[in-house]
């Protein structure tokens, strides 16, 4: 019933995909191709996740801590709305030099708002990173959009995350396991793993 209601929907409203910003032709090519490429690794991800408590890997340990089969689910949900993300609905792409806006943040390649579906902003910076980074970056920022499950929506950090580096975040993972499900760069760790 649910394939069918995709096919439905898909018909009804075909994906549109609205390019704006400065995004040059090549830009657009590269962010479609990353889409492509994330919306694989956002399945593989779906199905990593442990069927039940026997079945649960270190690597989910690692990034997510404590297993439930609530958190799971919640994973699930997020793996999945990422994958219809990337495949159907709105997206529109925004590209800056990295002279301008959150791009002067050397840390910062792409950004997203929460509550802005689907608008994905890219720097310059992103075009220079391989695929082995640029596809774990996108569930990263596909996750914090709320009909994904809003990773980091109620962060209060600095940042706007609930952790900021591999150390931090396998930290929390061991201490809050509910905050660590909905955090983006746990996402972002646990995909880079697989
Ligand atoms: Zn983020």
């Amino acid at each position: 019933m649910k394939k069918c209601g995709y096919f439905f929907l898909a018909i009804v409203f075909p994906p549109t995909i609205l390019h704006a910003g400065d995004c040059d032709a090549t830009q657009i090519a590269e962010i479609d191709l990353a889409m492509g490429r994330t919306g694989v690794l956002a399945d593989q991800a779906r199905v990593s996740l442990p069927t039940d408590s026997g079945a649960v890997t270190a690597g989910y340990t690692k990034w997510f801590g404590a297993y439930s089969d609530a958190r799971r689910d919640h994973l699930r949900f997020v793996f999945s709305q990422i994958k219809v993300t990337t495949t159907a609905g709105t997206r529109e792409y925004f590209c800056y030099h990295d002279s301008e806006s959150y791009c002067t943040s050397p840390y910062t390649d792409a950004w997203v708002e929460n509550d802005q579906p689907y608008k994905i902003h890219f720097c310059a910076s992103f075009f220079q990173l391989s695929t082995v980074d640029q596809d774990p970056l996108m569930i990263h920022e596909l996750s914090h959009f709320l009909e994904n499950g809003g990773a980091d929506a109620s962060a209060t950090s600095a940042d706007g995350h609930h952790c900021s580096n591999a150390n931090s975040c396998e930290m929390l993972a061991g201490s809050d396991p509910e905050k660590s499900v909905r955090a983006a760069n746990l996402i972002e760790f646990y995909v880079r793993d697989l």
